[in-house]
Formats: structure tokens, sequence, C-alpha cells
């Protein structure tokens, strides 16, 4: 990484600690005896579009002021967001950590915490990059490994946590998408584990259980890659679709898609054209 680049994760690091304009209602101290819940934001809980899109039926229109300009997000939330903040939020402490950038991740945040349950935000200037590729890293936290769950849409999230991390499909604006609602007895069940790692065995043995996934296979049928990031502008990687990839059943209904394979950065259509998500 470069000077410059260190120095910019840095100031984007400090200026968002000391301007935060969503402050999140609990001090993330008080929940030392819960486990903790991490969430990416875009593509996991919200997917949003910064162009105005006659495919895109937006729940709502948020502004946000970055570097002088003003951006408008068309913001959707994923399906049973609310329902899913207030049942985890009982066994976990929740953070977010998203690449984002700060002033986007506190607007969207402030529309979809309405009951005041996320403790926490990390959001782009505490990513690291290096090569272009966004790392979080969850040391940041201050939290024993053994207590964290970090869902995200992107599996290059989990490179320094692979013990932790659950790989979610991605949300872009499908009705029919009920993952966060499949989660909810998955984290009940997960948090009477003195030790939640690795994730993907006890979710082995939930599986077991229930007699099924976790995901449902057409959830999991179409792939989705993201663009690496790039330090030199505002957006995280852009999702993106691959060309062959793009079926009647997506069309239609454009599922809920995800990552099925490592990410690699792809130069063809892009779906989102996003500025600021994570
Ligand atoms: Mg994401």
């Amino acid at each position: 990484m470069s000077i410059m680049a260190i120095f910019k994760n840095c100031y984007e690091h400090f200026r968002g600690k000391f301007s935060k304009q969503y402050m999140p209602a609990q001090s993330p101290k008080m929940h030392s005896k819960k486990k903790v819940l991490v969430l990416d934001l875009d593509e996991t809980l919200v997917h949003c579009e910064f162009k105005e899109n006659n495919s895109f039926q937006h729940e709502a229109l948020l502004k946000v002021n970055h570097k002088g300009q003003e951006y408008k997000i068309y913001l959707r939330t994923r399906p049973h967001l609310n329902q899913f903040l207030i049942e985890a939020s009982r066994d976990y402490e929740i953070i977010i950590f998203t690449a984002g950038y700060e002033v986007y991740c506190e607007k969207v945040l402030a529309f979809i915490d309405n009951n005041r349950l996320i403790s926490d935000y990390y959001a782009r200037g505490s990513c690291q990059f290096i090569n272009g590729v966004c790392f979080k890293d969850l040391s940041l936290l201050d939290r024993p490994m053994e207590d964290i769950i970090f869902i995200d849409n992107n599996p290059n999230a989990f490179d320094r946590c692979q013990e932790n991390g659950l790989l979610i499909p991605s949300y872009l604006d499908s009705d029919d998408d009920d993952c966060l609602l499949r989660l909810i007895p998955f984290l009940k069940y997960l948090s009477k584990k003195k030790d939640l790692r690795p994730i993907a065995q006890h979710l082995h043995q939930f599986e077991n259980n229930i007699g099924t996934t976790l995901f449902s296979e057409n959830q999991k049928s179409l792939e989705i890659q993201q663009e690496a990031m790039d330090e030199d502008t505002l957006s995280e990687g852009n999702v993106v679709k691959k060309d062959n990839d793009i079926t009647d059943l997506d069309i239609k209904h454009k599922k809920t898609q995800t990552h099925l394979e490592v990410v690699s950065k792809v130069s063809n259509k892009i779906r989102s054209a996003t500025l600021f998500s994570g």
C-alpha cells in the first residue's frame, strides 16, 4: 500500500470517527456478554442505486453530501430486515462493517435502524485496501474472535477471518427474498455455542438438524461478481453480472444471487452504478 493510500485511509478513519451524524443508541461495551453479529450493508441488508432506474422500485430516496456534491440514494431494504434486527439483537450485539463511505453509511443506518438496535458501525475508513481489494479486519472490533459471526455477500471480506464468515446470497431487489428470515433460527442456534468458530461447521450441523440447507438452491443458482476496489473512486466496486449468467428467471424476477466462486475483476455489464456501496 502506498504512503498516500495509508494517509487517505487514516484520514477517512478519523474523519468518520469524529464526525458521526448517526449515533448508535447503545454503547458497544454494554453488550460485552452478548455474542457479536457483524453485518455488511450493501447487498446484504439493503440495495441502493444512485441513478433513477425504472426497473428498480426504490423504497426511499435519501440524499447525501460528499465532498461538496449531493448524491441521491435510491434505497430498498432487504425483505424482513426489521424482524431480523429485532430477533438478532436479543442474542447479539449488532455491528455494521461496510466499505461504503461514512456519510453514506450513516444516512442508510439512520433510515433502517428505527429501533436503534445497531450498536456501532465501521465504514470505508476502517477497511484496508490491498491491490484494490477491500479487507475488513475484525480485530478492530476489540471483541473475542470466538464470539463473532460476520455475514457478508462478498467472499473477499472473509479473507482474514474465514472461520467467522458466513456468505449470504446477494440481495438486489427480489420481493421473494427470505434470506434474513432463514437466518434467524440459525443465529438463535449459534448463539448458544461457546465458540462460534468455525461458522461453517456449526452451519453444517444446523442444516443436518433441520434437514435442509439454510439458503435455497435457486438463491445460490446465479453468480455475480464484484469488481475490485478502486482507491481512486468513491466506489467499493460495482456489483456486476456475467452476461452468460443472465437467465429468463433472472430477467423476470431478478432473483437473489450469490457469489459462488472467488471474486475476480470483470468489466462487462454493470448492474448497479453504485458510488459508495459495500
Ligand atoms: Mg456487500
